[in-house]
C-alpha cells in the first residue's frame, strides 16, 4: 500500500487543471440494477459514489465497519459512541440521497482498521450474482481497510460473475495527475447532474463527526477538512473497471454496458 501521509495531499486545483478526465468514457448506467455498494467506513460510500446512488435512486449497502476508530484518543466520544453516531450518519446520508426507507444495509461490524477479508468475501459472495454491479473501494487506494474491501470484492465478483467497479478515495490525496501507479486507462466517469450533486453535498453534511472537529483537542480534529472534501465536489465520479481480454481500449470501443464485461483477477 502507499502511505497516506501527510499534510495536505494533492490540491483539488491540480486535479481540476488536468484535462485527462474529460476524455474518460462515461459509464452507461442502463445495466446498474440495484448495485451493491461496499464501504470500509461510514462516509466512503458517500464520498465515492453518492452521486451514482442519487442518480439511480437505489442501492444496497454493505457497511463493513462502523468506523469507530476514526478518533483514537478522542476526549469527547468513546469508540462505542462513535460507532453509534456514524451508523446514524450513514442512515441520514442515504435518506438525503433520496434512497427509500426500505434500502437494505448490511452491518457485519468488522473492526475498524482490521478488516478480515475472508468473512467479507463470504458475505459478498452470498449477495452477488452474475452481472450484478458491485462498487467497492479500489484495491490499491492506500488505506489497509480500503484495500482489503477492494480485494474481497474482487474475489467475490470473480466467484459469482458480478461486475466489479472500484472507486478511489485516498488516491486523490496521495497521487497526482498522470501518476503511473494509478490505472487511469481503466477509469470511467459517472457524470452528475445538478440534483445529484446537490444531494451528494447534503449527504456529506450528514457526517458532522467527520467533517467538523469533535472538540478543541488535536485528537478531535476533523478527519475530512475542507481541502479533502473539495475533491468530492466534482461534477463527476470515477470508477476503475478491470481490464478484460483485449485490454481496456477494446472495452472502451464497445458500446456495451459493463454488465457485458467479465471480471477476472486482472488489475
Ligand atoms: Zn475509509
Amino acid at each position: 500500500m502507499k502511505p497516506i501521509v501527510i499534510a495536505e495531499g494533492t490540491p483539488e486545483e491540480r486535479w481540476r487543471e488536468w484535462p485527462e478526465p474529460a476524455r474518460w468514457p462515461e459509464l452507461p448506467l442502463t445495466d446498474a440494477g440495484t448495485p451493491l455498494i461496499v464501504a470500509p467506513h461510514p462516509d466512503d460510500e458517500i464520498l465515492g459514489v453518492a452521486g451514482l446512488m442519487a442518480t439511480l435512486g437505489r442501492a444496497e449497502l454493505v457497511a463493513v465497519t462502523d468506523g469507530e476508530a476514526s478518533h483514537p484518543g478522542s476526549t469527547v466520544h468513546s469508540q462505542t459512541d462513535l460507532a453509534r453516531i456514524r451508523r446514524a450518519e450513514t442512515d441520514e446520508a442515504l435518506r438525503r440521497l433520496g434512497l427509500g426507507d426500505d434500502t437494505v444495509i448490511h452491518r457485519p461490524g468488522q473492526p475498524d482498521g482490521k478488516i478480515d477479508e475472508e468473512p467479507l468475501v463470504e458475505l459478498l459472495t452470498g449477495l452477488l450474482s452474475p452481472g450484478r454491479w458491485c462498487l467497492a473501494t479500489w484495491r490499491e487506494d492506500g488505506h489497509p481497510d480500503h484495500e482489503a474491501v477492494g480485494r474481497a470484492a474482487a474475489r467475490a465478483c470473480a466467484a459469482t460473475g458480478a461486475v466489479l467497479l472500484e472507486y478511489p478515495i485516498w488516491t486523490w490525496h496521495w497521487s497526482t495527475p498522470g501518476d503511473t501507479r494509478v490505472p487511469w486507462d481503466r477509469a470511467w466517469r459517472v457524470p452528475l447532474g445538478q440534483n445529484a450533486r446537490k444531494a451528494k453535498r447534503a449527504a456529506i453534511e450528514a457526517f458532522p463527526s467527520q467533517i467538523a472537529p469533535l472538540g478543541p483537542a488535536p485528537a478531535d480534529a476533523a478527519i475530512l477538512p475542507a481541502h479533502v472534501l473539495a475533491r468530492f465536489d466534482r461534477p463527476y465520479e470515477v470508477v476503475f473497471r478491470p481490464a478484460v481480454d483485449g485490454g481496456p481500449a477494446a472495452v472502451r470501443n464497445k458500446t456495451d454496458g459493463p454488465a457485458q464485461v467479465r471480471n477476472g483477477t486482472a488489475r
